[in-house]
């Protein structure tokens, strides 16, 4: 069977459901019995990031039933999210997820001037909130252990390449070795007891955009939960992460998007309880004299990396954990990354697909995979 078309049969209950109004539960189930996807896509090419939020929750039309779907659509972080949740108490956990994406947003975001993100970079050091605190805190460790491909201080770098501005050009060389030079996570002093972070440089200025999206998702599974909610979805543009199952108890199925064209995917995975994050130089780009120059960039070059993969997808149940490390991996490299999986095959699994279209999966989700591609998988 076509694999494509049989996927786009099932995919588009899935985005009427998403995107229309009232959703009464014979459609809620009528959508579960086609199988719901959440489609994981990117964000769009950055090119359209203008800041309307296109919000509207929906009530369920049949409060009592333990299936009713609550999901609400909003603009934040520069992606379109969806957040559901199921059951009685889906109306409250989706609000309250909402209002503590838009806190979040506005602590973290490094382009609106009141965040204390941008102050922190303004002024080199601040005391900072429990959330940025600890977002800095899993963020250095992820340098280490990483061996500095994540890394939080990369942003001169990339205002350098203008994608913070969407005004983009490639650097001259000159620009880009003195920004590289500012680069340096292990130059970021941050003190976990008083939460006060300051910069060894003139110039340093950091960026949790690599993790931040993962973070909220795994804080919107906590406030589904402390809401009495047992079974929920969030997608942030293309960062899912699911609380429990489907109400029929069946699992999630999340469609992988493909790189090389946004219509179609690279397989479904089934999931419960566990986040699902792809990174990929499709997400945002930019062309300059025919080449496409993407938002993931190597510190040891400056450059987009280019590493011969084109999209990692981390597995976890830790979502800021699966955010670092789709970024870090793409970075890395299939054989690095493979390696890097070896050492912490007890914290996640991955799905990488590299430029000559390979697909590697590791040995812990290869049967939870359904893909018409071949597969490489990799055994710890
Ligand atoms: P997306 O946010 O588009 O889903 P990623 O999770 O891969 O994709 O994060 C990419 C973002 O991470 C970039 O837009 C930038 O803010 C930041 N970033 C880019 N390169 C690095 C890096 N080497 N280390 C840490 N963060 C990075
Ligand atoms: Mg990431």
């Amino acid at each position: 069977m076509n694999f494509k078309k049989a996927l786009i049969v099932c995919l588009i209950p899935a985005f009427v459901i998403s995107g229309c109004g009232k959703t009464t539960k014979e459609e809620v189930n009528n959508t579960t019995n086609q199988e719901t996807l959440a489609q994981v896509s990117g964000q769009g090419t950055g090119q359209d990031t203008e800041k309307t939020e296109s919000s509207g929750t929906e009530a369920s039309s049949d409060d009592e039933s333990q299936d009713a779907e609550v999901s609400r659509d909003l603009f934040a972080m520069d992606t379109y999210m969806t957040l559901t949740a199921y059951g009685e108490h889906a109306q409250e956990a989706v609000d309250k997820a909402a209002e503590r994406v838009e806190a979040l947003d506005a602590l973290l975001s490094t382009g609106d001037e009141n965040s204390e993100i941008h102050q922190l970079n303004q002024k080199g050091e601040a005391t900072l909130s429990e959330d940025g605190g600890y977002l800095v805190e899993r963020a250095l460790e992820l340098y280490d252990k990483t061996e500095g491909a994540f890394d939080i201080a990369i942003y001169p770098v990339m205002q350098a390449w203008g994608f913070p501005t969407q005004e983009y050009h490639v650097p001259d060389d000159a620009t880009l070795k003195e920004k590289l030079i500012l680069a340096d996570a292990s130059k970021v002093n941050y003190d976990k007891d008083t939460r006060k972070i300051s910069f060894d440089r003139d110039g340093m200025e950091i960026d949790l955009g690599g993790i931040a999206k993962g973070y909220t998702s795994s804080q919107i599974m906590q406030i589904y939960q402390d809401c009495g909610v047992t079974s929920g979805l969030v997608n942030l543009g293309g960062n899912v992460q699911a609380l429990g199952c489907k109400t029929d108890g069946s699992k999630w199925k999340v469609a992988i998007q493909s790189p090389d064209d946004t219509e179609d995917y690279l397989g479904i995975l089934e999931i419960e309880n566990q986040a699902v994050i792809t990174s990929g130089g499709y997400e945002r780009y930019f062309e300059e004299d025919g080449v496409t120059y993407h938002h993931i960039i190597d510190p040891t070059t400056g450059y987009p990396a280019d590493s011969g993969l084109i999209s990692v997808t981390i597995v976890s149940d830790d979502g800021t954990l699966a955010d670092g490390l789709s970024t870090s991996l793409f970075i890395m490299g299939e054989e690095k990354a493979a390696q890097f999986w070896k050492e912490n095959s007890e914290k996640f699994e991955t799905i990488m697909e590299t430029a000559d279209g390979k697909l590697y999966v590791t040995e812990g989700i290869a049967d939870s995979l359904t893909t018409d591609m071949e597969v490489t998988v990799i055994n710890k």
